[in-house]
């Protein structure tokens, strides 16, 4: 008997049909003796329905007053979709209750909307079990010092299941999704991607910070700090399948390196449409200046990703970084407001019609050249490169948006992606 954690993305709670399925999927497991702590997210849709009709009353992006309501309101999908998965339990017999994140609770700070975890006090959820009972959290939520309600940010309910099942010392974490594991790259734009078996810690950490929506960075953070076992695997196998078969299903995240191993150069390719590029031009180019623009931005709790900064000519530079789509307008107001007249700059300009396409492996460090293979292949394509940013085991390029899928595929191509899958990480 173990204590198992099970996540149930949005499609996989889309309807009450499915939640009928996940129902008798997790009595399934609490039938053959584990401990069952169930996180669901809201059912598919609902975030984005909430989210746009707060947008549709104030489409401006306020301060922390409207964070705190915005999550206030986000909250409720997943408080919502969490009662009815213990009602369709109970409806299967089981004994089941479910709480909301403050009721556990789990405490976070007070970053609305994309809120850290801090601490999970697991001695009500401990209870329950002991008693036999299924128990269910809510994902994507918190609750802050002052007992606001928090999120985690999008995706965020992987991170709950995660850091519950890091807390409460799980024996696995499954996150069912709508896909039967982690591909070599998106299987919805590339159809020849091949599901892994296994992938690294490390190699999982990289895709998903480059924007692979599978699982959300937070989670892969904490599965490694705490050394959670993984997997990720499909809530639409019958729901009575063979529960070993099922557990040995979908992609393992491993931490252990097999140094023997053949590898493949390249793993994935993961692509992220959600950064725009801000560009602040003619800056003069004396010390201090990545401090100036880059502080500026931090303070205002934007957080940055590609930085590039060119060659000065006649003592003036230009200076460009992308930051999240949702930031672009309040990083190009702040620019030009506060640090354009204080650095004395020519004019600060903006593109959100950009994307970041990266190609990842832990095969990169022994083999030379990939970057530059990369870079061809690209070329090949007539695809223009506007920045480049690279790491041990990544190589990430921002392109023009309209040629993301174009570029996806001829380099899911190039590294033998739709060939060799198999051999990645086994
Ligand atoms: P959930 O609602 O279950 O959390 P998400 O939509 O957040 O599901 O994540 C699953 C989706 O991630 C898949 O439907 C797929 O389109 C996308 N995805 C992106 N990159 C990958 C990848 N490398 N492997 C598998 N799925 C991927
Ligand atoms: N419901 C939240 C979202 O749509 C959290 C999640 O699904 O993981 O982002
Ligand atoms: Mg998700």
């Amino acid at each position: 008997m173990a204590l198992i954690v099970h996540k149930y993305g949005g499609t996989s709670m889309g309807s009450t049909e499915r939640i009928r399925n996940v129902a008798r999927r997790v009595a399934k497991w609490h039938k053959a003796g584990h401990q069952m702590v169930v996180v669901p997210s809201a059912m598919s849709g609902e975030t984005n329905r909430l989210l746009a009709l707060a947008k549709e009353l104030q489409p401006a992006q306020l301060g922390k007053a409207y964070g705190r309501e915005l999550d206030m309101l986000a909250a409720t999908g997943e408080q919502a979709s969490s009662a009815l998965l213990a009602i369709a339990l109970q409806a299967e017999g089981i004994d089941a209750v479910s709480y909301a994140g403050w009721q556990v609770p789990i405490k976070t700070n007070d970053a609305y909307t994309k809120a850290r975890i801090e601490s999970i006090d697991d001695v009500r959820v401990r209870a329950d079990l002991a008693a036999g009972k299924v128990v269910i959290v809510t994902g994507f939520q918190g609750v802050d010092p002052d007992g606001n309600i928090t999120t985690l940010g999008r995706g965020g309910s992987d991170t709950s299941a995660v850091a519950v099942a890091a807390a409460m010392k799980a024996a696995e974490c499954l996150i069912y999704t709508d896909v039967d594991g982690v591909y070599t790259t998106d299987p919805r734009v590339v159809p020849e991607a091949k599901r892994l078996e296994r992938v690294s810690f490390e190699e999982m950490l990289e895709m998903a910070s480059m924007g692979s929506k599978v699982l959300q960075i937070r989670s892969v953070e904490f599965a490694g700090k705490y050394k959670v076992p993984l997997r990720v695997l499909s809530s639409f196998t019958p729901w009575d399948i063979d529960l070993n078969e099922e557990a040995s299903s979908g992609t393992l995240i491993t931490f252990e390196e097999d140094e023997d191993m053949e590898r493949a150069v390249v793993s994935g390719i993961a692509f992220n449409r959600d950064e725009a590029k801000v560009s602040v031009l003619g800056v003069p180019d004396k010390p201090g200046i990545a401090y100036q623009i880059l502080g500026a931005v931090a303070a205002a709790n934007v957080e940055v990703d590609v930085i590039i900064q060119n060659l000065s000519k006649d003592g003036k530079t230009d200076f460009s970084f992308t930051v999240h789509r949702n930031d672009f307008q309040k990083t190009l107001d702040l620019l030009k407001g506060q640090v354009l007249p204080a650095l004395g700059a020519a004019d600060v300009v903006g593109d959100n019609r950009i994307c970041k396409v990266s190609i990842v492996g832990i095969g990169m460090r022994s083999h030379v050249g990939v970057a530059s293979r990369m870079f061809k292949c690209l070329s090949d394509e007539g695809i223009n490169i506007q920045m480049i940013s690279t790491s041990e085991i990544k190589t990430s390029v921002v392109i023009d948006e309209k040629y993301m899928e174009l570029a996806v595929r001829a380099l899911h191509r190039e590294f033998d992606l739709d060939q060799t899958a198999d051999t990645i990480s086994k």
